[in-house]
């Protein structure tokens, strides 16, 4: 048996503690038990994840930065991408998918070239050794919804 990791009441989302202070608990032992509850394998939206509407605590993370890598002018390559907290943490992930890209480049014989914004979170990196090589993109957008 699961507990909910959320309440539902009064038009928002509040988190256990919360929910037991307001309602208590029932005899069987259940928080709120009139309450709309959310379940640890319901879907939320991973981008602004759930906050307590009392607390404000964060029920589910948000993870609303997102690392996509594709080759221009195509589709990104992967439909569960990476997602993170904080656009740090997307630019640090970025970096290092970059980093690998260019030693695979390297392993392969290539002639890696290309460039890095951290600022802006977004990288490009092909095989100066290749005429019609397309290369690849990275970019940290906050708009995951895709
Ligand atoms: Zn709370």
């Amino acid at each position: 048996m699961h507990e909910p990791i959320a309440y539902t009441y009064n038009a928002d989302t509040h988190c256990p503690s919360c929910a037991e202070e307001a309602f208590g608990r029932s005899e069987d032992g259940d928080i709120a038990p009139d309450a709309g509850v959310i379940a640890p394998w319901d879907e939320c939206d991973p981008a602004t994840g759930i906050c307590c509407g009392t607390c404000g605590c964060e029920i589910v993370e948000s993870l609303p930065y997102t690392v996509i890598e594709n080759t221009p002018g195509y589709l990104p390559d992967d439909p569960d991408p990476a997602r993170f907290h904080t656009f740090r943490e997307a630019v640090r992930y970025m970096v290092e998918q970059v980093r690998d890209y260019r030693d695979s480049l390297r392993d392969f014989g290539g002639d890696p070239e290309g460039w890095l914004d951290r600022t802006l979170g977004q990288a490009y990196m092909r095989d100066a050794g290749r005429n019609h090589d397309l290369g690849r993109s990275f970019e940290v957008v906050d708009t995951p919804n895709l």
